[in-house]
């Protein structure tokens, strides 16, 4: 008999979440046991167990507890109004869902819909955003390829995710109202018991210690001793940084952990002060 405690997550079975999630979840150190076409799996080293499924049904399987936790999309958690507390933001899968028309018309403001017919997979969202800006029009429900229903006549617009906004454009559409903007969330069931509390919390502490350190480089240079505070001032350090003395007299290291981006930034500035041997390293995880 299994008594261990352990929790549930629900995530996508092949999709646009599918990689990203299992990659999260390897960032924070945990790994699944079996290949991800089984409907249910486990991770390796920690007490996890993991339900695959289309990322429709994650909202209300994590609603209704059959699942712990979840990783979906925010879009998917807004049309299903299912029950579930958003817990964490999880930074990939990042899209907005827009009304797009045909390029060749003309777009004064949203009551430009007012009597249009909308094909769109997100007819809730949709329904609360035509109300909320008093607009009648008729909502056509479609479950894929919403973006040729204009281009058939099926429909005069339409209501989808849009992230680069390159389909939109080989469909003839463009892209006139953002309605919503979306991403992948963790999503959890309202009222976990204190043990699968606990586990969350270990599993969040992990993410974000991974998530804190993507895009950070630990820093180290050699600079003369007397350039020591003007070099310091230039690197936004965790703190300040480590000064210690080399072998040679007057020369010291500089160690710091620096945003990547602020290291292309300031590395002329650096080697302008007499900053030599500069590595920059990458660092997996960052614990505060
Ligand atoms: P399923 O078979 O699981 O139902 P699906 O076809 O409904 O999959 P996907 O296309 O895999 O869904 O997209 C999953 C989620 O990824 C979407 O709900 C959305 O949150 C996000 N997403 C979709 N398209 C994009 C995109 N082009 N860029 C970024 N994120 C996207
Ligand atoms: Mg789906």
């Amino acid at each position: 008999m299994e008594t261990q405690n352990k929790i549930r997550i629900a995530i996508q079975t092949k999709g646009r979440l599918n990689e990203d999630s299992i990659k999260m979840l390897e960032e924070a150190g945990i790994y699944l046991v079996k290949g991800k076409r089984q409907l249910v799996s486990s991770a390796k080293n920690f007490p996890l167990e993991v339900l695959f499924l289309r990322d429709d049904d994650i909202p209300q399987t994590v609603a209704d507890g059959m699942a712990d936790i979840g990783i979906v999309g925010l879009n998917e958690v807004m049309e299903k109004k299912e029950e579930v507390d958003i817990i964490q933001y999880l930074g990939f899968s990042k899209c907005r869902l827009s009304l797009a028309i045909p390029k060749s018309e003309s777009y004064e403001d949203v009551s430009y819909f007012s009597g249009k017919k909308i094909a769109t997979s997100y007819p809730v969202i949709l329904k609360d955003f035509l109300k909320e800006k008093n607009i009648d029009a008729e909502i056509h429900e479609i479950s894929g390829s919403v973006e040729i229903a204009p281009g058939i006549g099926l429909a005069d617009a339409i209501f989808d995710i849009v992230s680069s906004g390159s389909t939109l454009v080989s469909n003839r559409l463009k892209e006139v109202e953002v309605v919503t903007p979306s991403e992948a969330v963790l999503v959890a069931t309202p009222g976990l018991s204190d043990e699968k509390k606990a586990l969350l919390e270990e599993m969040l502490f992990r993410i974000e210690s991974a998530e804190r350190a993507k895009g950070k480089k630990y820093i180290l240079l050699n600079a003369p001793e007397e350039k020591v505070e003007e070099i310091s001032n230039m690197l936004p350090g965790m703190k300040s940084p480590t000064v210690m003395p080399l072998a040679e007299e007057g020369w010291v290291s500089l160690h710091s952990v620096i945003d990547e981006n602020v290291f292309w930034e300031i590395i002329g500035k650096l080697k302008a002060a007499g900053a030599q041997g500069i590595l920059s390293i990458p660092i997996e995880k960052m614990i505060m």
